[in-house]
């Protein structure tokens, strides 16, 4: 089976409860916390790009970069965000 090493959480199978966990967090999170969503698809659009995810998973931090991405003050370990 091919696979895609740029995938997001909701790209991938078996990874429904992680992703459940993604959206859940992002409602819990109070709004002065929050990334906005164009700030948060932004970052998530430039690792995409980043030869650094893999699976979801940054490889700089070991998180998963759609939880990483939606604090307002989290950054990138490389500073590309
Ligand atoms: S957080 Fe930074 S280093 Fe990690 S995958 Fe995204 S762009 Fe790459």
């Amino acid at each position: 089976m091919n696979k895609c090493k740029r995938c997001f959480l909701y790209e991938i199978a078996g990874k429904e409860d992680v992703y459940a966990h993604v959206l859940r967090t992002r409602e819990l999170l109070a709004a002065k916390d929050k990334a906005s969503d164009a700030v948060y698809d932004k970052r998530l659009a430039i690792c995409r790009e980043c030869d650094s995810l893999l699976e979801a998973t940054c490889l700089k931090c070991g998180c998963y970069v759609e939880i990483r991405a939606l604090k307002k003050d989290a950054t990138c370990p490389l500073k590309r965000w």
